[in-house]
C-alpha cells in the first residue's frame, strides 16, 4: 500500500509558555510521514532549500520514508515560527516563510502516479492541486489546510474539495472555512463543497469524524506533560492514512474502517506533544502504541 504526501518540510521556530526552540526539524509532510510508520509505504513530494541538514533527510529514510519526490532547491527552507498559548491549544503564526516552497512546481515521480492513497498536507492549494492532478484515480484523497490558506487562497480551496474524499481540519478553521459555529452545520457545510467525511480536530478534546453516516467522538489520551504540540495534527493524519491503507479502505467503504482509524490517528499524535518536534514520534517504542490504544478504550467505556 502506498501513500502519497506533499506538503511542508520545514524550520520551526517554536515558543511555549516554558520554552523557546529555534529551527528545529518541522513540517506538515516530516511529521505526516514519521507518523505514517514504516509498514506502509510513504512517498515524499516537497522541497528542501540548501539549509536543510543531510542528517535530517537520513532520519527520513532510516524510518523507510521515500524521498525520491523531494527537490532540493538552492535557497531557504521553509521557516515557520509559532507561539503557544497558556492552553497549549491556541496559536499564533509569528511568521511564515515560504523559502524554496515559493517557486516549487512539484513533480511526482513517473512510478509513483498510481498511488493509492494520496494526502494533500497543509500548503498552498495550488501545490495540492497540482499533485492531485499528477496523480491517476487513488483510491482515497485527504486534505489538511490551515486558516492561512483558507483566508487567503479560498477559491483555489473550494476548486480543489470536490475531488477530496476526506477534509482534515481543527475546529477553528472548520468554522473559518464554512462561516458555521457549529461544528455539526460546519461538517455538513464542508460536505456540500464535495469531500464525504470530514475530521475535525480539537488539540487536548480529541477530535470527531463526520462520516457518511456515523459520527464519532474520540477523546485525546490524557498526557502527564506537554512540551510542544506542533504536528500532533499532522501526526494524527499519518496515524488515520496509515490504518486506511492497512484495513483496504477506499472512499467507498462504509464508516467502520475510519472509524477505527480515528483510534490509530489519536494514538499516533499522542506522541507527539510530549517532546520538542519530532521527538516524541522517534523515541516511541515497540508495543508503546498498542498500550496507548488500550488505555484509549478504556477511556471510551462506560
Ligand atoms: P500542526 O501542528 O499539525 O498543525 O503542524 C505544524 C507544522 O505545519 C509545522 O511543522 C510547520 O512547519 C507546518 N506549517 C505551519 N504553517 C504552514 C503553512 N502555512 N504551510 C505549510 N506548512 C505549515
Amino acid at each position: 500500500m502506498s501513500i502519497l504526501v506533499v506538503g511542508s518540510m520545514a524550520y520551526d521556530t517554536v515558543e511555549t509558555p516554558q520554552e523557546r526552540r529555534e529551527r528545529q526539524l518541522g513540517g506538515a509532510a516530516t511529521f505526516f510521514a514519521l507518523a505514517a510508520g514504516a509498514d506502509a509505504e510513504v512517498r515524499v513530494v516537497a522541497v528542501v532549500g540548501h539549509d536543510f541538514e543531510p542528517s535530517h533527510l537520513e532520519l527520513l529514510t532510516a524510518r523507510g520514508v521515500d524521498l525520491a519526490g523531494v527537490e532540493h532547491a538552492d535557497g531557504p527552507s521553509f521557516h515557520w515560527s509559532g507561539r503557544y498559548h497558556a492552553d497549549f491549544i491556541e496559536r499564533d503564526t509569528l511568521a511564515t516563510e515560504l523559502g524554496v516552497f515559493a517557486d516549487f512546481r512539484p513533480q511526482v515521480p513517473e512510478a509513483w502516479r498510481a498511488s493509492e492513497y494520496v494526502f494533500l498536507a497543509n500548503i498552498h492549494p495550488s501545490l495540492q492541486r497540482q499533485v492531485l492532478e499528477e496523480v491517476e484515480t487513488p483510491r482515497l484523497v485527504a486534505l489538511d489546510t490551515m486558516n492561512l490558506w483558507i483566508e487567503t487562497t479560498r477559491e483555489e480551496l473550494l476548486g480543489i474539495l470536490p475531488q477530496v474524499d476526506v477534509l482534515m481540519v481543527n475546529d477553528s478553521e472548520a468554522r473559518l472555512l464554512s462561516g458555521e459555529r457549529s461544528l455539526t452545520a460546519a461538517a455538513e457545510t464542508i460536505k456540500g463543497f464535495g469531500p464525504s467525511r470530514v475530521v475535525i480536530k480539537k488539540g487536548e478534546h480529541g477530535a470527531v469524524l463526520f462520516g457518511r453516516d456515523s459520527v464519532l467522538s474520540v477523546p485525546a489520551l490524557i498526557l502527564p506533560d506537554v512540551k510542544d504540540p506542533t504536528g500532533a495534527g499532522d501526526s494524527f493524519a499519518g496515524g488515520f492514512m496509515a490504518a486506511l491503507a492497512r484495513a483496504d479502505a477506499d472512499r467507498n467503504s462504509d464508516d467502520a474502517p475510519y472509524r477505527a482509524a480515528m483510534l490509530d490517528g489519536t494514538v499516533t499524535a499522542s506522541f507527539v506533544p510530549e517532546a520538542f518536534s519530532v521527538e516524541g514520534l522517534i523515541a516511541c517504542e515497540d508495543g508503546a502504541a498498542a498500550t496507548r490504544l488500550a488505555t484509549l478504550r478504556t477511556m471510551m467505556i462506560p
